[in-house]
Formats: C-alpha cells, structure tokens, sequence
C-alpha cells in the first residue's frame, strides 16, 4: 500500500534519510523506533508529503506522490496523521474538528458528516464532549485527534509518538484506540517508544538509526534477539 524505493533527504549536509527502502502492506502495522534524531519524523512527514524528498520514489496505492495542488490534497486525505503535539483547531469545537474535512475535502454534507464525526469520536471514547473546545478536554485531545483523521477514510495511518506529550493516565487510552484501530484492519505506520504497543499490535519493527533502516524484523525477533549493536545499545537504555 505504501511503497517507498531508495528515498533519500538532506536537511543542508544532513543526510536524515538514506537509501531508505520500505513497503507496508494492506492492514499492516509497522512500529518505527529508534534514537532521537535517527529521522523517523522526517520518514513520516516524507509518506504525506510534509516533507519533499531529494531522490527515490514514494508510491501510495500504486500512485506515486504528487507535488502540489488538488492531488496532494486528495493525498493528504488519504494518509492520516496524529502528531505529538495536539494539533487540533482551537476555536472549533470537537465535533467541528471532525467534521471540517469530510465537509470541505470529501464533500459530504453537513448531517452525513455530523452523523459519522457522532460515531467517530464514540469509537475513541469522547461522545460527550462532542461541543466543547479542545482547551475544556479533560485530555481525551489525541483521540479527537485520531477521530479527524480517522474522518476522511485514510488508507493508512501515521502516527508520530502520539503518546509522548500525554500524563501517563491518558497514554493507555490513546494506546487502546490504537489497538482497536490495528485490530480492525487499519493500516498504520506508528513512531513510538511504547513497546508493550510494539509488541502486540506490530506485524514489523523497523529500527532507525542515523537515518539509514538498521533493522527490520517481527517485535520478537527485535526485542529478544536484536542482530545490531546499535538495536541492542538502543533496548539496553530504553527496557
Ligand atoms: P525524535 O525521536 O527526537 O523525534 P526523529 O527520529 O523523529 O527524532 P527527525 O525529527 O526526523 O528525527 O530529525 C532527524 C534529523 O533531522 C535531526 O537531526 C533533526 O535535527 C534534523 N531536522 C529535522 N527537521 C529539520 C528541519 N526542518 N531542518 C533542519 N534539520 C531538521
Ligand atoms: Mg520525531
């Protein structure tokens, strides 16, 4: 579903991606971990075009990225994406949240967009706050957050350590949507350092190292028998 082939990125004389070659399947969910600065953010911001790459190919569904106009946006619908910060639009309410791109970009009209935002943020566990403003969530901000994403009928998911900027009640709620979510079918690409996560919802650990993929294997292979010293060095700090 997500093909990338021999992608390569440059911040100035920073090579933050290299020779990357990666394929995620239908209904796949792929754990990308790593040390800080090893690129993973770049990888995700470079599958929904955030970022431009300096060489290779990215192909979403067969169709390689597009550039720019009405096509990347039909792109960017297509690959959702939850951040670490909350990037949720302040002065709407959550169910405007969800509701705006159905509208705007999928042109559904507003009670077919009402009715299946309703359905979305009950799947995440936020239905009764379905009229506050993000500011007056008692957390529960990433899951709106999942909910608007989930909104346009992405054909992957990109999480970017979605769980890293929460008080650690609200980490396990987030987690458990994204199970849900894997269990389901979805297909997702997941940046995280939960590796109780990784371990039962990954079909693939890829570990990122100085831009370059060290690793990619099943989480038990990676975390009972990692092959580099850098994947060993990375779980000796982090278990
Ligand atoms: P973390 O675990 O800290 O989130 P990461 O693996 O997500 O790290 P990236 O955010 O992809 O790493 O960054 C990889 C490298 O590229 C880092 O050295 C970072 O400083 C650099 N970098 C990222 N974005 C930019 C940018 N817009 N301009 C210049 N350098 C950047
Ligand atoms: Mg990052």
């Amino acid at each position: 579903l997500v093909v990338l082939k021999n992608v390569n990125k440059h911040f100035g004389a920073l090579h933050v991606l290299q020779d990357i070659d990666l394929t995620i399947r239908r209904g796949e969910v792929v754990v990308v971990i790593g040390p800080s600065g090893s690129g993973k953010s770049t990888l995700c911001r470079a599958i929904n075009r955030l970022e431009a790459i300096d060489s290779g190919e990215i192909a979403i569904d067969g169709r390689p990225l597009p550039a720019e106009g009405r096509e990347l946006a039909a792109l960017r619908a297509d690959v959702g994406m939850v951040f670490q910060s909350f990037n949720l639009f302040a002065h709407k309410t959550v169910l405007q949240n969800v509701t705006l791109g159905q509208i705007k970009v999928r042109k559904k009209d507003k009670k077919e967009a009402e009715d299946r935002a309703r359905a979305l943020l009950e799947r995440v566990g936020v239905t009764t706050q379905a009229d506050k403003y993000p500011a007056q969530l008692s957390g529960g901000q990433q899951r709106v957050a999942i909910a608007r994403a989930l909104a346009m009928e992405p054909k992957v998911m990109l999480f970017d350590e979605p769980t890293s900027a929460l008080d650690p009640e609200m980490i396990n709620e987030v987690l458990e949507v994204m199970q849900q979510l894997a269990r389901d079918g979805m297909t997702m690409v997941v940046v995280t350092h939960e590796m109780g996560f990784a371990r039962s919802a990954a079909n693939r650990v890829v570990f990122m190292s100085d831009g370059r993929i060290v690793e990619e294997t099943t989480p038990d292979e990676f975390f009972t028998n990692p092959r580099s010293d850098r994947a060993k060095d990375f779980l000796s700090k982090i278990l």
